[in-house]
């Protein structure tokens, strides 16, 4: 046996050398493997979580509409629902009004309620970089009542009466800033009267809007009699229920029409609280029974509606009966 030239030794220092990178290499590969496994598991528990939480502790089911947030909103959703975490938040919450999402027709009564999609579209817009976060109603409680987040500007778009529009044209553009709407649902509007399909509700639950209840034919509940009043206003929550198996834990009073009679009716129902036409934000010292909102009009430009949001934060608390005319 001869000893191993020099060029041979240095063929096999070479050689191990090689080796010793393949094998650092493959070790490399592993742990990166390990790493996107570990990774990935955490996103499928983050999901979980934010999907499985109740959004709202008082209510017996978890939102079933929360169950169907697209993935990346509930993964990064500023106000994905939590368990408590501090004290009750006192933030201030303006609580938008909109009608019909369409151009108004010539000579339609009430013009007014009619806010054209581009409008909307370029509403949302300027919400958005105005810093603001669609949120719901029932987010908004769990924050007052259990501390639990809220995005720093909270805003709830809510929608009165249940139009086709609502769910053509306003559903699909808040889905794409991932924002829930707040759906004030009348039960006695079909489909033939520009109503929204069952089919077209659980579709706006399934994208996160809640469902609240707006009567069943809305009247002026100001001027019922005891036993209509009932079935107006615990009648409606119960078929609500019933039919989309949502908790419907608000109510919005038609035309905004209320008096401590249809209040205690609205309490007496189940309902956590109601929302009225006055003007202001919803805070948590009002009676929750009585939130204001801020109307959008037809014809609102942008910078308009963000200068009525803020100048109706100074408004005045709604008085305990209203029964002024017109609205819808
Ligand atoms: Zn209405």
């Amino acid at each position: 046996m001869t000893e191993p030239s020099h060029w041979s030794r240095l063929d096999e220092d070479a050689a191990r050398r090689r080796e010793e990178r393949r094998l650092a290499a493959m070790r490399a590969r592993e742990r990166r493997r390990i790493y996107i496994v570990i990774a990935l598991a955490m996103l499928v528990l983050a999901a979980l979580v934010g999907l499985l939480w109740p959004r709202d502790g008082n209510a017996a089911v978890p939102g079933r509409g929360a169950l169907a947030i697209p993935l990346v909103a509930a993964l990064f959703h500023p106000a994905a629902p939590a368990g408590p975490t501090g004290p009750p938040s006192h933030k201030p919450v303006p609580i938008l009004m909109y009608h019909v999402i369409h151009s108004p027709p010539a000579g339609v009564r009430y013009p007014a309620l009619y806010v054209p999609p581009a409008e909307f579209v370029a509403q949302v817009a300027a919400l958005k970089r105005a810093g603001y976060h669609g949120v719901t109603l029932d987010q908004v409680r769990s924050a007052w009542s259990k501390g639990t987040p809220l995005p720093p500007k909270p805003i709830v778009l809510s929608f009165d009466d249940g139009y086709r529009s609502q769910y053509a044209k306003a559903m699909p553009e808040l889905r794409r800033v991932a924002w829930p709407g707040e759906l004030n649902l009348q039960i006695d509007l079909p489909p033939s009267q520009g109503g929204l399909t069952p089919s077209a509700v659980r579709a706006m639950m399934a994208a996160g809007w809640e469902v609240d209840a707006h009567t069943i034919t809305h009247p002026d509940l100001t001027t019922l009699a005891a036993a209509a009043l009932q079935r107006e206003v615990a009648g409606s929550r119960r078929i609500i229920q019933r039919r989309f198996g949502a908790p419907v834990n608000w109510f919005c009073y038609p035309a905004g029409r209320y008096d401590p009679t249809v209040e205690a009716a609205v309490k007496r129902a189940g309902f956590v609280g109601a929302t009225t036409t006055l003007p202001g934000w919803a805070t948590r010292s009002d009676d929750p029974y009585r939130l204001p909102r801020v109307r959008v009009d037809g014809g609102t430009s942008p910078d308009a509606l963000l200068g009525e949001i803020a100048s109706e934060r100074a408004a005045a608390p709604p008085s305990p009966s209203f029964g002024g005319a017109g609205g819808a």
